[in-house]
């Protein structure tokens, strides 16, 4: 059994924040907690240091993990001190100090359209004008890279790995680096590890935003991300049925437990249109979504109909955004994602640090 003494004797090798003093008396110490092996550690750092503070965190890691008995280790970087957690990882434990906005685009449950809105998402916040990345964090069905027509695997450089690229989008894919059979059976906790590693260790560059495409549903994994990753916003994709709705309402309930603003609810397959005659057909309730974003009291950001051209179009790699910005569709997405930057830059200009001048 490894004790909490063990892993601060570990430590001692570990020079805290100011290079010098060893870690465990250098104050920084913020989170100890060991659980069936595993070590969560956090250290409290001003976040301006984040980028500088690298080498050590991942000092204190690589000594963490070499303790008997220490099946993995998780050591993170916060910014502000807080008490040792209680029985899940540290809060808020991923700092990408080059990206401004991380958001989540999260469905109740899978094949609603939740990485074909992700995708056409990004890329629509792209045509906007923004640097955009897409991580495909969807572990259980992994699609961003046949939406975005991406084979092969990244490159990687040391312990870092490089982004594909496709349409201007940086991409990652969980589905590129874990075998999807054996990430099913994963238990929760190594889902997230997955997923922040992968956050962690892809050299994003500088971004404006960075679009996750999450794993369906509102478990455990789904409530560990929301917790961990500092996510500046989450946009829910529901189909109109009211079945469909009650998974949304949880995911609007999620985010707003964790403190994670709610963007928007976008009603995907709201109606059907006729490939032969062009009529309309309400096949599901059409418009639940916007009265439930109503009564949730968050945006309704758009509907997209249920159309054989956004299915074939996205299953051959060239999604509606990345063909003619002019179509009816593609105007669909950019609108939604207007009202998604226009959200975050709202956010940011009131999380604005106050100036004093002295
Ligand atoms: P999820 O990520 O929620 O599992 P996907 O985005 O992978 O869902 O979509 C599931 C399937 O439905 C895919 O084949 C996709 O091309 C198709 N699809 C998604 N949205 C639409 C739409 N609006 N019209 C037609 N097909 C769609």
């Amino acid at each position: 059994m490894v004790s909490d003494q063990d892993v601060l004797t570990a430590l001692q090798s570990v020079s805290g924040p100011d290079g010098k003093t060893p870690l465990p008396q250098s104050g920084a110490l913020s989170g100890l907690l060991v659980k069936d092996g595993k070590v969560y550690l956090s250290i409290a750092i001003d976040p301006r240091q984040s980028a500088a503070l690298e080498p050590m965190r991942a000092a204190a890691e690589a000594a963490v993990k070499k303790l008997a008995g220490v099946a993995n280790a998780l050591v993170s970087l916060t910014s502000e001190k807080e008490p040792p957690p209680p029985a899940k990882p540290v809060q808020r434990s991923i700092a990408l100090p080059g990206v401004s906005n991380i958001i989540a685009v999260s469905s109740g449950k899978g094949g609603v359209g939740k990485s074909t809105t992700s995708v056409n998402l990004a890329l629509a916040l792209s045509a906007l004008g923004w640097r955009v990345g897409i991580l495909d964090a969807d572990i259980y069905g992994p699609s961003v890279p046949r939406l975005l027509g991406l084979k092969g695997k990244p490159e990687t450089e040391g312990r870092t790995l490089k982004p594909l690229t496709a349409h201007g989008l940086k991409a990652m894919s969980i589905g590129f680096l874990v075998d999807e059979e054996e990430a099913i059976i994963w238990r929760g906790a190594m889902v997230v590890q997955a997923i922040q590693q992968l956050m962690r260790d892809v050299a994003w560059g500088e971004l404006d935003c960075l679009v996750v495409d999450m794993p369906p549903g509102t478990g455990d994994v789904q409530l560990s991300m929301a917790q961990n990753v500092p996510l500046a916003g989450a946009v829910i994709v529901s189909t109109p049925q009211d079945l469909a709705l009650i998974d949304a309402r949880r995911g609007v309930a999620m985010f707003k437990k964790v403190e994670v603003p709610v963007l928007g609810i976008v009603e995907n397959m709201s109606y059907f249109l006729c490939p032969h005659c062009g009529g309309r057909t309400d096949i599901f309730a059409h418009g639940g979504a916007r009265d439930a974003a109503a009564k949730f009291g968050v945006p309704f950001l758009g509907e997209v109909p249920l159309d054989m051209a956004i299915r074939e179009q996205s299953d051959s790699g060239h999604p509606v955004v990345a063909g003619d910005l002019e179509g009816q569709y593609a105007k669909i997405y950019l609108a939604i994602a207007a009202q998604v930057k226009a959200s975050l830059e709202k956010g940011h200009a009131r999380a604005a640090p106050k100036i004093t001048i002295e």
